[in-house]
Formats: structure tokens, sequence, C-alpha cells
């Protein structure tokens, strides 16, 4: 079983992601917790250079084609294992992530990322993927006592066309489930499990 979460920044992802693991470990199953970028050691190497807040002249295209290649190495070396194990893999964002901040945020070509994606998956989705959704003057405003990386620093109207980019996924995949993400933590957990006995009877 592979789950992934996404969603603008501060939308809460990692709070659930630890509430989730909780709750698949105790109902017996193996659980693999991981991330992109990084959930290898070559793409945490990749993710330092990502989130590196003195890299302001990072391109575009560099910026695209790291994703591609951190995600190339976390498939084969974690998350295909993982599946034929039997595991339930959680991920921290995944491919939807590139279209929304790559695609719809940084506006590069769409069907190019569609490639990209394909060529580091080979194919491989998230059986169900949650999108917490939150405004992003809201998400930003619970991040700003954290260290800021590099992508936070993006004015409003980048994360306001990632997050219309996350939606706009959503309605066109039925492995999406949105979640209002500025509930409070115990209801978005309610609505997750909620949704998990819906969609795949556990
Ligand atoms: O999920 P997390 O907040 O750890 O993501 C780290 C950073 O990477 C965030 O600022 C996120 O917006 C950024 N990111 C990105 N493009 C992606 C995935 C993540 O800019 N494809």
């Amino acid at each position: 079983l592979f789950i992934t979460l996404e969603g603008p920044e501060g939308a809460g992802k990692s709070t659930q992601i630890e509430l989730l693991n909780k709750y698949f470990s105790e109902q017996g199953y193996e659980v693999v917790q991981t991330r992109e970028p990084g959930g290898t050691e070559i793409g945490s190497r990749i993710r330092n250079i990502l989130l590196d807040s003195n890299l302001d002249n990072l391109e575009p295209k560099t910026e695209l084609l790291l994703y591609a290649a951190s995600r190339a190495q976390h498939v084969n070396e974690v998350i295909k294992p993982a599946l034929k194990e039997g595991k339930v893999i959680i991920c921290d964002r995944f491919s939807d992530a590139t279209l929304a901040y790559q695609g719809y945020g940084r506006r590069l070509d769409k069907d190019l990322i569609l490639k990209l994606n394909q060529m580091a998956t080979g194919g491989l989705e998230p059986d169900l993927t949650f999108l917490l959704d939150i405004e992003p003057e809201e998400g930003l405003l619970r991040t700003k006592n954290e260290v800021r990386d590099r992508i936070e620093r993006e004015d409003l109207s980048f994360h306001q066309q990632v997050r219309d980019g996350y939606l706009k996924l959503a309605e066109k995949k039925s492995r999406f489930e949105v979640i209002d993400g500025s509930q409070s933590i115990e209801n978005i957990f309610d609505n997750l499990i909620e949704t998990l006995e819906e969609r795949l009877e556990l």
C-alpha cells in the first residue's frame, strides 16, 4: 500500500504522517515512512542542494532535474522493494509535488514533467493521495517560526499557483482525497481515517 501526502507549505503533512505511521503500526502493519526530496542517502544530498537558502541562483530546469533524480533513486532503492515486501509506505510528497511546484509554480512544461515523472517512477503511482489543502497566507504563517528554506521565500502568488495546481490535479485523478488543512489536528486525522476506511476498507 502506497500512500502519499501533498499540500502547500504549512498544511500539516508531517504531523499527520506521524499519526498515520502510529495508526498503521498499531494495526500490525510494517510501515515505511519516507519523503521527497530525500528518502535515500543520495536523495538527502540532493535535498540539501534543493532547499539550501543560500543558493538563490538554482535554475528552474536544474531544480526540476534534481527532483527527478531524487525520485528515481527513491523509487528504486526504497519504494519498490518495500511494496514488494507488502509494507505500507507513507511518503511526504511525490510526483504530484513536481507538477504543482515546478509545473504550476515555476511554469515549466507540464508534459515534459509528466515524462520525467514517468521515467523516474517507471509508472508507479500512489494508491491514495491526501491533499492537505490550505490557503497560502495561513500555511505560510504557520511555518513562520521554522527555519525557512529556499521555496518558502517565494512570493505569495507562487504559493497560490502551487495550491491551485494541486487542486486541479486532485480534480483529474480519483486517487486524490482533498482534506481541509485549516481544521484541528484531530479533525484532519479523523478525516484521514474515515477515508482509509471507506476507500481501502481498512
Ligand atoms: O514537504 P517539505 O515542506 O519538507 O518540502 C520541502 C520544500 O521543498 C518545501 O519548501 C517545498 O515547497 C519544496 N518542494 C518544491 N518542489 C517539489 C517538492 C518540494 O519546491 N517538487
